[in-house]
Formats: C-alpha cells, structure tokens, sequence
C-alpha cells in the first residue's frame, strides 16, 4: 500500500521542441486580433440595426399608403423588404460569426490554420474574421 514517489515525469513545460505544435500567439496579438473582431461586430450590429429600421419603415409605409398602390406598387415593397430582410439574415450570420470567432480565440484555439497549423496572420484576420486558412493555403486551395 505504500506509494511510490516517482514524480519525476512533469519536467517537460520549459523545452517543448516538437516542432509540430503550432506557434503560440503572443498576448498582444490575442488582444490586437480581439480589437479588430470586437470593432467589426460593432460595425456589423449598427449596420443591422439601420437595416432594421429601414424593414420597419417599409413595412409602416405599406401598411400607410397601401390604400393608393396598384399591384405593382405592393409587388416593389414586398421586394424591397424582401431584399431588406435577406440583407439582414446575413449581417446577422456574420455577427454570429464574429462572436463564434471570439469565442474560439478565448479558447485559444482561434487564428491556426486549419490545414497546416501555423497563425493566421492578424492582419488577415482583421480583414477576414472567418478566415480558416492561412494566405499560402488558401491561395493552394483556390489553384485547384
Ligand atoms: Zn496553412
């Protein structure tokens, strides 16, 4: 029953040489990637919320002034708001996103291309939040 104290395994944290495991970003380009992310769901949400505003106006004018319309006129509205709501359904999809994004890069498991393993440039990152791939990947993929 009595243990034997072979502790000695927890010494590999300091030299981790595998080569395979992908870069770890550094702390400042977490937080420089979190700022371009945060920024662009801000930008998406103030985007979705004139698209809600103008679905609400078209439907208050098809509901005022659709005494006067013709058939044609009633036909442009629903288009129009159909346009409006189909526009909104997909800033709402890129907000979703974002906060997905986000999500991963508190996880830490955000940035890493999905191919090879190595970061995902910031900037590209910025530019593309839903970026899986990195440049050279990418750019392989598109080639086929
Ligand atoms: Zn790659």
């Amino acid at each position: 029953m009595a243990k034997t104290a072979d502790s000695k395994t927890a010494t590999d944290t300091a030299g981790i040489k595998t080569g395979k495991a992908p870069r770890a970003r550094s702390a400042a380009d977490t937080e420089k990637i979190r700022a371009a992310l945060s920024e662009r769901r801000d930008g998406l949400k103030t985007e979705y919320d004139q698209t809600m505003a103008e679905i609400a106006e078209l439907q208050r004018d098809r509901l005022t002034d659709s005494a006067g319309d013709d058939q044609a006129d009633t036909g442009t509205k629903t288009f129009e708001r159909e346009q409006e709501i189909s526009l909104a359904n997909s800033i709402l999809e890129r907000i979703t996103q974002v906060e997905r994004a986000l999500e991963r890069l508190d996880e830490g498991t955000y940035g890493y291309c999905e191919r090879c393993g190595s970061t995902i440039p910031v900037e590209r990152l910025a530019a593309f939040p839903s970026a899986t791939l990195c440049v050279t990947c990418k750019q392989l993929e598109e080639r086929r």
